[in-house]
């Protein structure tokens, strides 16, 4: 760990030995009027639910939680801060875009410069984000800044908003030093985002990538982890009741290639049905108190357990 500094959360900056057991990649709160309407699946709204549900993880070891819906899509830093105080988890919220479809073609982030839209990631990442979620004509900045930026693209190939949105985002990770957590559409398109961000003088161990583990072919695993980039696994949850959950046999095969180091672990929980305070199963719980095991019965030990949870994370969090 060289040259880790901090770590960004809402309530202040932490060094990476306070992050302890983390979860990389998660929804506490995800309320907008169009994922209402068109994703009420994922309509994450209720505080108070959420602060039941991360106790219950705090509960089971964890602590730390990066909220991954970034700006203008549901994301609610105020409610987040509530979160982290309540429970007493750090929580990282995230600036950036995600999928087009959390915001229709003709959403204003669509349609301003590369500048301007940077500029605005960066004043989230240094100053504070914006109370109302630039979502209204008001710009109100919290003191809660935002600790990551989030991309995401359709797969492999960038289209032109991708292509916007990627250079804006680079510009805000080469300024700040945040990391880069991106989002790939079933999966793929991992390798195109790593090469377009690197191109834009991004270093690859500054890129976290999500939902790959959707794809069970462990050569595209091993050739991400040869770039330096960071793997996100964030499907097991979803496997809980799969005795030997595919995500596990994965990350079993990255380690007999010697790739555990490349790896961090999630829930991507935004599905209601996966939370117990929503009346779902397995609960974001799952990951911390049962999935370990599962690890173990793969071959895994404790200290690859610990490595995957507590000691990834925080490098791979950390402000370059
Ligand atoms: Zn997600």
């Amino acid at each position: 760990m060289a040259d880790t500094t901090f770590i960004r959360t809402v309530l202040g900056d932490v060094s990476a030995d306070a992050l302890g057991m983390t979860y990389a990649h998660e929804h506490l709160i995800l309320d907008s009027p169009l994922i209402a309407a068109v994703f009420p699946h994922i309509r994450l709204d209720d505080a108070s639910a959420a602060i039941s549900e991360v106790a219950r993880c705090r509960d089971a070891g964890v602590k730390t939680m990066v909220d991954a819906m970034p700006c203008s899509a549901g994301r609610d830093v105020v409610r987040l801060a509530e979160i982290s105080l309540a429970t007493g988890v750090n929580l990282i919220t995230a600036t950036g875009l995600h999928h087009e479809r959390y915001y229709g073609a003709r959403h204003w982030t669509a349609r301003i410069g590369v500048d301007t839209l940077a500029q605005l990631f960066i004043d989230d990442l240094v100053i504070g984000v914006d109370e109302f979620d630039y979502t209204s004509p008001i710009l109100q900045r919290t003191e809660h800044r935002a600790g990551i930026i989030k991309v995401a693209t359709n797969g492999g190939k960038l289209d032109a908003r991708d292509q916007r949105v990627f250079e804006a985002a680079a510009h805000a990770q080469r300024v700040t030093g945040a990391p880069i957590l991106t989002h790939c559409e079933h999966g793929r398109g991992a390798m195109e985002q790593i090469s377009a961000l690197a191109h834009l003088g991004v270093s690859t161990d500054a890129i976290l990538l999500s939902h790959i583990d959707k794809v069970t072919d462990v050569g595209y695993h091993r050739d991400i982890a040869e770039t330096g980039a960071w793997l996100l696994f964030d499907q097991g949850v979803r496997q809980a009741g799969n005795p030997v959950p595919p995500t596990a046999t994965l990350i079993a095969r990255l380690a007999e290639s010697g790739h555990l180091g490349s790896l961090i672990l999630g829930t991507d929980g935004a599905r209601r049905d996966l939370w117990l305070e929503y009346g779902g199963n397995p609960g974001l719980v799952w990951l911390a108190a049962d999935f370990p095991t599962k690890l173990v019965a793969q071959g895994l030990t404790d200290a690859d357990v610990r490595q995957l949870l507590v000691d990834n994370p925080a490098r791979a969090l950390a402000f370059r």
